[in-house]
């Protein structure tokens, strides 16, 4: 299984059912640089040092057809995005580039990721693909593309597009794509689920709103991006497998960048908002963290939920039955650890496990401040120092009363 994907926060298959949160992808990311563009006239090494004539004319030939199709995407141009590719791969092109447009894609760039090497007849050169979907100035999330492409005099023509790397294939590689598109928030599906995007669109926004109160430590993303996918493209995009019976999933690709799914046959639209907001808080309150955080959990799921759910009473709260049953169970750990823990097939432990964890949370912000309790958010999950160091500077007192103190407040509100 996927690195990143590997410490997913899996939910039970009823939590699903309530449209509970759905599994947070989380993990450490390596250096997030894009591989460096081949400049046309750099040509190309051969293995004795030596320049080699034909890798270089590959490489701008190359180079230029690429460039064709950025610009045609950027500007909408179906046939100049088609004209470099080859007939018996023009019907899967054009439906990617369609996927492009769907969402919005500007600030379309490619990159040759090396020198193309011979292959084939042709050339073979893994492509790096970037753009923002809705709007520019988002944070890049490259996708590595091996292709082939046949170089004549007449320049380079496509002829093969490889299986993508780097958290590949993106749905815009693999599916049909209709979008809608708001202020802040990009939501795509398949044509089946078309009928669906403008509600999950509205809920959407509103999750967006309480978000982005909560991206204290980087900007807001330029806008969220959500897919909704159906079962087969489930367990395909992102070449990541998630339980069927999870109702979403955050995709951190890189620091500065994280992608919503949500399972359409799991979530209706009365789960779409709290699912949502608790998904969009991950991204605006992890965003740049590059650090493992799975020793943080209770803060990260329980900051999740608290964000979704700050100003309502606690007796409203959706898992308060859930949460109960938990406590009630004995097999709770208590505030101190911040581990997740165990997993757990029961329904009302399933739901708990995130239940203690937000009722914690809540506490930390009712008893010191929301402003502390970020900033000891900020030190425990987003730079990784111990709790037993933060709670002192940022609270007062020592973690153990904190979290004793947390563990009390948890126990009176399920009663
Ligand atoms: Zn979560």
């Amino acid at each position: 299984m996927n690195l990143r994907i590997r410490s997913a926060l899996a939910v039970g298959a009823a939590l699903v059912l309530l449209g509970g949160p759905a599994a947070v992808a989380t993990g450490r990311f390596g250096p997030a640089g894009r591989a460096a563009g081949i400049p046309a006239a750099a040509g190309a090494a051969a293995p004795d040092g030596d320049s080699d004539p034909a890798a270089a004319r590959a490489t701008e030939a190359i180079t230029a057809a690429t460039g064709v199709q950025v610009a045609a995407v950027n500007r909408g141009d179906a046939t100049a995005f088609l004209t470099p590719v080859e007939q018996p791969l023009q019907e899967a092109m054009r439906r990617r580039f369609e996927a492009l447009r769907a969402v919005r894609a500007t600030d379309f760039a490619a990159h040759l990721d090396g020198p193309p090497k011979p292959e084939a007849g042709g050339w073979r050169v893994t492509v790096e693909l970037t753009f923002c979907a809705g709007a520019p100035g988002c944070g890049a999330a490259p996708v590595l593309v091996p292709t082939l492409w046949t170089v004549n005099g007449e320049g380079a023509h496509l002829a093969e597009w490889g299986r993508s790397t780097r958290y590949g294939p993106r749905p815009w590689e693999v599916s049909e794509l209709q979008a809608a598109i708001g202020n802040r928030v990009v939501v795509a599906a398949s044509p089946r689920y078309a009928s669906r995007l403008q509600a999950t669109l509205q809920a959407a926004e509103k999750a967006a709103e309480k978000a982005d109160r909560y991206a204290r430590w980087r900007p807001p993303p330029s806008r969220y991006v959500v897919y909704l996918a159906g079962a087969d493209e489930w367990s395909t995009w992102y070449g990541v497998k998630q339980p069927a019976w999870a109702a979403g999933y955050a995709m951190p690709i890189t620091p500065q960048h994280t992608e919503i799914v949500l399972n359409a046959a799991r979530i209706d639209g009365g789960e779409a908002l709290n699912t949502l907001t608790h998904e969009f808080s991950h991204v605006s309150t992890l965003a740049g963290v590059r650090r493992n955080y799975t020793d943080s959990w209770l803060l990260v799921e329980g900051m999740a939920e608290y964000v979704t759910h700050v100003g309502k009473p606690t007796g409203t709260y959706p898992w308060l039955g859930g949460t109960r049953a938990y406590v009630g169970s004995g097999k709770w750990p208590g505030t101190a650890a911040l581990a997740a823990p165990a997993e757990t097939a029961s329904v009302g432990d399933a739901t708990g496990r995130y239940g203690v964890a937000y009722f914690a949370v809540r506490r930390l912000s009712e008893r010191f401040g929301e402003d502390k309790l970020l900033a000891f958010f900020a030190a425990v999950a987003r730079d990784g120092r111990p709790a037993e160091q933060a709670a002192p500077e940022t609270f007062g007192v020592p973690w153990a009363d904190a979290a004793a103190d947390c563990d009390r407040y948890v126990r009176s509100v399920v009663g």
